[in-house]
């Protein structure tokens, strides 16, 4: 791909449709933001409305918010509005628990759904907490499922009679591969199996078609691209198809057909809420909710046009300036999330380095330095000037230095 010249990067950012989302968001002065893909950038809304949350909700209604502010419903609410943005029907999501809580509730509903079969079929790409959480829902059940591991580019061909549930993250964390969310739901339903997506790094960074690829089951994370803050709620959705069929595994009271009648046995609630389980977090879903409204507006078309273009001007200035950088991601952006990633014999003390010059990305190991572009807060100007900030640091070498190779607990 060609360079780009300083003018060319200040006419995209003339040209841009969602350059004045940037004020709906405040970053810190000289920070370089790529990293919301792992904890998104603060909204200027949330402050203001956690500040009421606290002071006036809490502290003023007290126990008469859960009515009078209706944070009884606020998982849901917060679920509709993730809804527009995954192509999910309304009523279909809830905003709860974490993401590997919930792909555990939905992944242990799937498979009461497909008794018989004992395979969970997953790829090596996939975040290890769903591998992780996979296994130790199999141990629980002790009936003899099985986790089936394979690489990305073999779960098509490996989805057969046995599979009773695929288990696929759309966007890999570390590379930002992406699957054929379609295509591959597609091949499930043709075996029998069911399909779960995990969006962690789609919600929010592109539109999905949750409805349209007849996915049965999605979770993912509220504090990635949805901006929700550190910690935030996960969001789950049940197809409309299943919501009569799905047996909770955590039979929590919030998942009750009516909570406040204290029946001494369980009846399940209609749909999707019956996967809630214990009190909702009012605080923390209320930074989402009020972080989603920046997305009220947005055209996801132009959010996703914006992040190819991000992504593909990163890459040529990247590879025509730092050959030490090996290109990790696909190259063709049909086939990638919206992250860039590359790998580098000396990434950890590289990726330090750029984040003391205020570029900020992370390292996963053993090799990747990696960029997440979050188009409603990165301008153009930023990407060419995180590049060209790379170059020094690799040009300089200023990355060869002890403080910059002490491996922090979090990277
Ligand atoms: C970020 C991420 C998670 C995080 O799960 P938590 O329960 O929020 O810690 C899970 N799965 C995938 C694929 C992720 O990218």
């Amino acid at each position: 791909m060609a360079r780009s010249t300083p003018a060319q990067v200040a006419r995209l950012d003339r040209e841009d449709p969602l350059a004045h989302k940037r004020e709906a968001f405040d970053i810190p002065e000289g920070v370089i933001y790529l990293d919301g893909n792992s904890l998104g950038a603060l909204p200027r809304g949330v402050a203001s409305r956690l500040a009421d949350v606290v002071s006036r909700q809490w502290g003023q209604s007290l126990i008469r918010g859960w009515n009078e502010h209706d944070w009884i419903d606020l998982p849901a609410r917060v679920g509709d509005k993730i809804a527009r943005l995954i192509g999910a029907e309304r009523g279909s999501v809830v905003a709860a628990d974490s993401t590997s809580i919930n792909l555990f509730k939905v992944l242990a509903a799937a498979l009461k759904m497909r008794p018989g079969r004992k395979v969970i079929l997953s790829d090596s790409g996939n975040f290890p907490t769903d591998l992780y959480m996979a296994q130790g829902l199999a141990a629980l059940l002790a009936s003899g499922h099985e986790l089936k591991v394979v690489p990305p580019e073999d779960v098509a061909a490996a989805i057969d009679e046995t599979v009773a549930v695929t288990m696929i993250t759309e966007v890999d964390y570390k590379t930002g591969r992406r699957h054929d969310m379609r295509a591959l739901t597609k091949r499930a339903h043709e075996a029998g199996a069911l399909a779960i997506w995990d969006l962690a790094h789609s919600a929010g960074a592109f539109p999905v078609d949750l409805a349209g690829a007849e996915a049965d089951f999605a979770v993912g994370c509220g504090y990635k691209y949805l901006n929700g803050g550190p910690g935030a709620p996960a969001f789950l959705y049940v197809a409309p198809r299943h919501r009569d069929a799905v047996e909770p595994p955590l039979t929590g009271w919030m998942g009750h057909a009516a909570p406040f009648a204290f029946d001494l046995d369980y009846r399940p609630a209609e749909g999707v809420n019956r996967m809630r389980v214990g009190t909702p977090p009012v605080i923390s879903l209320s930074a989402l909710d009020a972080a989603l409204d920046v997305f009220a507006d947005v055209d996801m078309r132009a959010l996703r046009e914006k992040s190819v273009s991000l992504c593909e001007l990163f890459i040529a200035e990247v590879e025509a300036r730092c050959p030490d950088l090996a290109l990790a991601s696909p190259r063709e952006a049909a086939l990638r999330g919206s992250q860039v990633s590359f790998r580098c014999d000396f990434g950890y003390p590289l990726m330090q380095a750029l984040i003391a010059r205020g570029v900020i990305g992370d390292f996963r190991a053993p090799d990747i330095v990696r960029f997440g572009f979050a188009p409603l807060y990165l301008s153009y100007r930023d990407v060419f000037r995180a590049a060209e900030v790379l170059e020094e640091i690799i040009l300089t070498r200023a990355w060869d230095r002890e403080k910059f190779k002490k491996k922090a607990k979090v990277t």
